[in-house]
């Protein structure tokens, strides 16, 4: 804008930007997903998806660049951990979704991409609150669900935030032996002291807990597993969303049959506990956790 002082222009320079996510590759699936990667300033990428429902869609956004928690699983932490992402590169994101989406109108957000939400706390709260606010995107606390590996201190920090959001925990297995085994966070903070932290939450914010379970063939979808799950969630408010675990080569991961699958689901609905099955989206573009961009990486 050469009509702009050389001196303003300079200090517009300095301390504003217009965004740093670039669009670098897209995908789109028969059933609607789309996946997006975008490259950020330092030459690390990050991953977005759109998840379309009849007349409305849900955004899926990261929160760091890679992943240190290294879920046996999962594609994000095949590289390793680069960086937390900031709440700009965050709702850069969302924003992306938001505008992309001219057909269905962006009306719910999950923190389920590459990374976890809780171990980049400061910047998930700043860009939460941005994305909460009548001012800016005005999308409900309700429509917004967090998704943690289990960070016990970061699920107690959230319990006194006041947000109506919806906290889902990825717990994948019942007992502390198969759990460190596909989840090393696990070792840390054991399924005793998730479980305390989980009905504090439940207590304190009288909001009911999701929690994910992926299922893995041979690993944890037995049906003594799924008995000794509905033992520990017994009494909790909650609910389990079953996750028939993505196809990811690089790592052997496949799900059960569909046999398996239906009687995990009738063996927790029998002991009195809520369940969903998860219908599995995008399946054709990579769009699990991690899969486009460790496609990206393993390429340059
Ligand atoms: N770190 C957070 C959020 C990112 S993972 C967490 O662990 O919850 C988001 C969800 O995708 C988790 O429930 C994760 O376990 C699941 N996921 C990862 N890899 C998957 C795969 N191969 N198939 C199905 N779900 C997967």
């Amino acid at each position: 804008m050469s009509d702009l002082s050389s001196g303003l222009r300079l200090k517009l320079k300095e301390n504003f930007s217009f965004g740093s996510l670039r669009l670098i590759n897209k995908r789109l699936s028969a059933d609607g997903t789309e996946k997006f990667l975008f490259a950020l300033t330092d030459k690390g990428s990050v991953e977005a998806v759109s998840i379309p429902t009849e007349n409305r869609a849900t955004g899926c956004i990261s929160t760091q660049v890679g992943c240190k928690f290294a879920c046996s699983f999962c594609a994000s932490g095949l590289h390793g951990f680069k960086r937390n992402l900031s709440a700009a590169e965050i709702l850069e994101q969302a924003l992306f979704l938001k505008d992309g989406s001219r057909v269905r109108k962006l009306t719910h957000l999950v923190f389920m991409g590459t990374g976890e939400p809780l171990d980049n706390y400061d910047n998930l709260l700043k860009s939460i609150r941005i994305i909460n606010s009548k001012e800016a995107f005005n999308i409900g606390a309700r429509r917004i669900t967090i998704s943690t590996c289990g960070i016990t201190p970061g699920i107690k920090r959230l319990s006194g935030e006041g947000l109506q959001i919806e906290l889902s925990v990825s717990l994948h297995a019942s007992d502390d032996r198969t759990r460190s085994r596909i989840m090393p966070i696990n070792k840390r903070y054991p399924l005793e002291s998730l479980l305390t932290a989980c009905r504090e939450y439940i207590k304190k914010t009288d909001r009911q807990i999701t929690f994910e379970y992926v299922l893995i063939q041979g690993l944890n979808s037995d049906l003594q597993s799924s008995r000794e799950l509905s033992k520990i969630l017994k009494g909790l408010n909650c609910k389990v969303n079953l996750i028939p675990a993505n196809f990811v080569a690089e790592l052997g991961i496949e799900p059960p049959g569909k046999l398996e699958i239906l009687m995990f689901r009738d063996c927790l609905l029998k002991a009195g506990i809520g369940v969903t099955l998860r219908k599995p989206r995008g399946q054709d573009i990579e769009a699990s956790c991690g899969q486009l961009r460790l496609k990206h990486e393993n390429r340059i």
